[in-house]
């Protein structure tokens, strides 16, 4: 029996560090027929019609000594046939909507400060691990989930306070911080909703999730709680992985939900759908990604809801394998497109259409032509764009909007004198994707100032890259790399201050001592600023200011302006943006940098990582070269003529910040220092007649404005 049993174990290709071994309660043997009586540990495998086929014929060999035998198995009393889901079926749900018109779907970011009686203190209900506390970093996804469930036409309902609202709660701290008890009390829910364990608001907290949802007035399709786990591998290479968490009775031992269904078939089939997509998803991006037990297990947050709910465990946020990817915010996109994409194949089946991916490229040209192209999206045939919405602002107005069919340009009208910004939405059946980066333009009226074209400057924004902090490990110290920041997509919640205990060996003795892994707290409820895909604009405020024409478009767009009706490269001056790249310029980019530099056009260029560049271009056409890393610890910076700028160094809630300030040199007697750190006493800034280059992204000045500023007259006029 033992035996059988680790044969079975072993079958489930599950870890024992999430998961019991298969025990056998019970086995009868009567000629061909083989009864079989387990623990719960087959329940949590995602059976399939041939695997149920396939596990009984190894079973009859196992017990038999032939393939042939009657096998039944029950796993904690339930015959593992009638665990197949309909996904795991491939039989689909009815019906022809595409999108998530007039659906409802209660989604909720897991857990939030609350204030524990005993200790008279607010705290967070878990550890505070690489950077992040599961109370915050679960919003993180749940904020992208619910942008994209609105995008395809449903109303999300959330029990805590959705990131865009500043309002300090009860605690003190910002109201997303807290969790759902607190929210619901701000919005007048019934005390029948919050307050249930007299005084325990930690109990209160989480069912009150439960009791909102239960009390909600519009039919719920489906709810969604978003945890990460607390497992830890005890190494920095196994990942965890996603689990769904669903509950087949309630609290009476009732086993429907309210509207007569069953409640394990049709919860089961939703955390199938859910989990499915996450894990095949995320594979794509992280092929060793594991898929966990789809798990009937007893959680309040999924026992209490009469509608359709999981508990999505995305991922273990206490350990380092799982947050190496989990810091990183592409990885946290295509999570949160995926359990999007779940819902929508659950409730829609074969009908499902994916909203597109955002459009990343688009450039607009001083003829008024808005140009972009479309991103595909290579693990999602249905995700293919039909329309844009094309949205324009003039002068920092309202903004307004035109459809566009097929095309992928559009002849506009720029006003003259005023400051002109655009971003595009794709759309298809399923709804809409995120938006796109902003371009942007000024252009003067000839009448009144007939020179002023003449100094037209091209902006390029080159700063396409998100990505999380560094990692390192050696066999006794491991975590993330001192210093070493994410750049964030847009902004973000989730970093709560650095990691200080790196020691492998040390353990979790509670929340406040929570062994390697362990962060500070100081940065908590702050929100920190990344890549915001709105540079043209920020860059184009100042020049409209400065009276100086410019169009801009995104990297590789460039090409576009040499099929303009003015001759090729007619700019007096191409601003290119690199902010926080990590890459090397693309060699579409250098050779565009080189044609222009080739007729003595004006380059500005800044970057934190100029060491990416190639050296032998950046010599020949920029005459400058990588000189020091870490160039500045103070962010001080002299510039010419006595000025002083400062620079931000670390997350912050202001604007974009370098944790790479790079040290520069010119590379022979046509280039000179233009700036440098104070307290490194190296080149922040190098320059020759036609171009200046910075060795940290400006947008990481906190008066960019102003240095900015400069560095365009510095450069137009030489000074
Ligand atoms: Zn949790």
């Amino acid at each position: 029996m033992q035996e059988l049993a680790d044969s079975l174990t072993a079958y489930t290709g599950f870890s024992p560090l999430w998961s019991p071994n298969v025990r056998i309660k019970n086995m009868r043997v009567n000629g061909n027929n083989v009864t079989l009586r387990t623990n719960a540990t087959l329940h949590d495998v995602r059976w399939t019609p041939d695997k149920i086929k396939d596990v009984k014929r190894k079973v009859s060999v196992w017990t038999l000594g032939h393939p042939k035998g009657k096998v039944t198995i029950f796993s904690a009393g339930t015959d593992i046939e009638t665990l197949v889901t309909n996904c795991a079926k491939g039989v689909y749900a009815s019906g022809k909507q595409k999108d998530l018109t007039e659906r409802n779907i209660a989604l909720w970011p897991s857990h939030g400060l609350y204030h524990n009686a005993a200790r008279d203190e607010w705290i967070w209900q878990r550890a505070t691990l690489w950077t992040t506390v599961e109370d915050l970093y679960s919003q993180e996804y749940v904020r992208l989930i619910r942008r994209m469930l609105e995008n395809a036409g449903a109303t999300v309902l959330m029990p805590r306070a959705g990131l865009e609202n500043s309002d300090l709660g009860v605690s003190g701290m910002p109201q997303w911080t807290e969790g759902a008890r607190y929210w619901l009390i701000s919005q007048g829910a019934d005390s029948t909703i919050w307050n249930l364990y007299d005084g325990d608001e930690y109990k209160d907290d989480m069912k009150s999730r439960t009791m909102w949802v239960n009390a909600l007035d519009v039919p719920v399709d489906l709810c969604l709680a978003l945890h990460t786990d607390g497992l830890d591998s005890g190494n920095d290479s196994t990942i965890v992985g996603t689990l769904a968490i669903y509950t087949a009775k309630d609290d009476d031992g009732r086993t429907t939900l309210r509207d007569g269904r069953d409640r394990e078939r049709v919860n089961r089939n939703l955390a199938d759908w859910i989990q499915t997509q996450v894990t095949t998803d995320l594979q794509t991006v992280a092929p060793e990604w594991t898929r966990r037990q789809l798990k009937e297990a007893n959680y309040c947050e999924t026992r209490v809801p009469v509608v359709p709910t999981i508990i999505l465990e995305l991922l273990s946020h206490k350990n380092m394998a799982d947050m190496k990817y989990g810091l990183d915010p592409a990885f946290r996109f295509v999570a949160a497109r995926a359990v999007y994409k779940g819902i929508l194949r659950y409730l829609n089946g074969h009908a499902a259409v994916v909203q597109p991916l955002p459009v990343q490229e688009l450039a607009i040209h001083r003829n008024g032509l808005l140009q972009w192209k479309p991103t595909p999206d290579s693990i999602e045939p249905s995700a293919q764009p039909t329309y844009y919405m094309v949205y324009t602002q003039a002068n920092n107005g309202e903004w307004n909007v035109q459809q566009v069919e097929k095309a992928t340009q559009v002849q506009l009208a720029i006003p003259q004198g005023v400051q002109f910004n655009c971003y595009v939405v794709a759309g298809n059946e399923g709804g809409l994707s995120l938006p796109s980066p902003m371009v942007s333009a000024y252009l003067q009226d000839p009448t009144n100032d007939p020179m002023a074209n003449d100094q037209m400057v091209l902006v390029v924004d080159g700063f396409n890259e998100v990505y999380g902090p560094e990692w390192f490990a050696d066999s006794t110290f491991a975590g993330i790399v001192p210093g070493t920041y994410a750049c964030e997509d847009g902004f973000s919640c989730a970093y709560i201050g650095q990691q200080w205990n790196y020691t492998r060996a040390s353990e979790w003795k509670d929340d406040d001592n929570c062994g390697w892994g362990a962060c500070y707290r100081n940065h908590a409820g702050q929100l920190t600023v990344g890549n915001t895909h709105d540079y043209a604009v920020q860059h184009g405020w100042v020049l409209r200011k400065m009276r100086i024409p410019y169009v801009s478009c995104t990297a590789g767009m460039t090409a576009s302006y040499r099929r303009d009706s003015t001759p090729e490269w007619d700019f007096a001056l191409i601003d290119y943006i690199c902010g926080r790249n990590r890459q090397p310029l693309s060699d579409q980019t250098m050779k565009m940098l080189a044609a222009y530099a080739g007729q003595a056009g004006k380059i500005l260029l800044s970057t934190d990582h100029f060491s990416a560049i190639d050296r032998v271009w950046a010599k020949k056409h920029l005459h400058t070269a990588y000189h020091a890393a870490q160039a500045t610890h103070s962010g001080r910076v002299n510039g010419t003529r006595h000025r002083l700028y400062q620079l931000a160094l670390e997350p912050n809630e202001e604007h974009l910040f370098t944790c790479t300030p790079e040290g520069l040199k010119p590379t022979d007697e046509t280039a000179r220092r233009v700036a440098s750190y104070e307290d490194m006493r190296c080149a922040a800034a190098v320059g020759t007649d036609h171009t200046l280059v910075f060795g940290f992204p400006l947008e990481a000045c906190t008066d960019f404005d102003r240095i900015y500023r400069h560095a365009i007259e510095w450069l137009l006029n030489n000074e």
